[in-house]
């Protein structure tokens, strides 16, 4: 597309009415304007599917009902609840925007779409997403799904995380955005996305935009949007230890930054070779090392980590400082902020 490609000026209304035939309805983020509620959710589905984010999200709304209540939580709390949804940062900038919002706003959410953007954890679109569902403001929204609709139906060219190319998107984005039923159309623009314009085969014969989406008339809807650059993956290896004094396993809090940030792990070396050494310098004890478990690979986004758990015995569990290390049964460390892969060693090992 170029300055002077026209904007369909019957885009919205055909996706509004889309939506109002075709679109969900009935998730249990829709039935409320509360922006606490709205923030939440928006969270949640940055990364996840909505039939994962549902039981989450009325857990999670259970243990801490209101914005007061998450921000009275400790970390530790909101990192157990949020254990196995992944991408932990969403869960820590979370509790962090519900104290600075206690703290700066009076408990308030804020009603200014900038200042909800600067909150910790919520870029441009989310916050427009909230301000759209919560107060009815008319705001544009930019997600993986919107850009890939546009790309589609606009033809664009180009990755669309480069910076150049996502400018031009929030432009189109915000000359489509409507001045009524913005809430409709925010959630059509989702829902189409989610459920017709979807990553790999989207669903044409069935889009309220087929009759003029450039992707559709020129094939190319499975060449665009355009994929990020390839780029090879770094491989990373770690041992993860689980050292046990027959009932209870160590398990140590990560550093609140990076990968994990402030959840319970075991702990880690370099190579099986070092682990003795590292239960003399840290426990003071000498501790048998078993044979090793199966290795198995989790994948993060910008690299691959090679796991391997090795069991380890230690006759007797020595004392810790229990602000960073502690000696869990399995099924309490279960209950913890852990994160997925300690949770699979647990699985196999114990069997909950
Ligand atoms: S016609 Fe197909 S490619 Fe174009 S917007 Fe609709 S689903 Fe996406």
């Amino acid at each position: 597309m170029t300055d002077s490609t026209p904007i369909p000026d019957n885009f919205a209304t055909r996706l509004i009415s889309w939506q109002r035939q075709h679109g969900r309805h009935d998730l249990p983020w829709q039935a409320t304007r509360n922006p606490y509620h709205v923030w939440l959710s928006e969270i949640m589905l940055q990364q996840t599917q909505v039939a994962t984010v549902i039981a989450y999200y009325l857990r999670f709304l259970e243990l801490f009902p209101t914005l007061p209540d998450l921000a009275a939580a400790s970390q530790d709390q909101v990192l157990a609840a949020w254990s196995g949804l992944g991408y932990y940062s969403r869960a820590r900038n979370l509790h962090k925007a519900a104290q600075q919002i206690m703290n700066v706003f009076g408990g308030k959410f804020p009603q200014d779409v900038q200042q909800v953007a600067e909150l910790p954890g919520i870029g441009p679109s989310t916050a427009a997403a909230i301000c759209a569902f919560s107060f009815g403001q008319r705001h544009a929204i930019l997600d993986g799904n919107v850009k890939r609709v546009l790309c589609r139906f606009f033809g664009i060219d180009g990755f669309p995380g480069q910076k150049a190319v996502e400018n031009q998107l929030w432009q189109i984005a915000r000359q489509l955005a409507p001045q009524q039923d913005i809430e409709a159309y925010t959630q059509a623009q989702m829902d189409l996305g989610a459920t017709v314009c979807i990553r790999g085969k989207p669903q044409c014969l069935i889009c309220p935009l087929q009759q003029d989406c450039v992707a559709r008339q020129q094939g190319r809807t499975t060449t665009l949007p355009t994929p990020r650059p390839k780029k090879a993956i770094p491989e990373r290896e770690t041992v993860m230890l689980l050292i046990s004094d027959g009932q209870r396993l160590l398990l140590l809090k990560r550093p609140p930054t990076g990968i994990w940030g402030g959840m319970w792990s075991f702990p880690e070396v370099d190579s099986t070779l070092a682990a003795e050494n590292w239960c003399l310098t840290h426990l003071g004890m000498a501790a048998e090392a078993l044979p090793p478990l199966a290795e198995f690979v989790h994948v993060f986004t910008h690299f691959r980590l090679t796991i391997t758990p090795l069991p380890m015995r230690v006759a007797k569990a020595p004392a810790v400082n229990e602000s960073t290390c502690l000696w869990l049964t399995p099924a309490e460390a279960n209950a913890a902020g852990i994160p997925a892969p300690v949770r699979k060693i647990l699985a196999s090992v114990h069997g909950t």
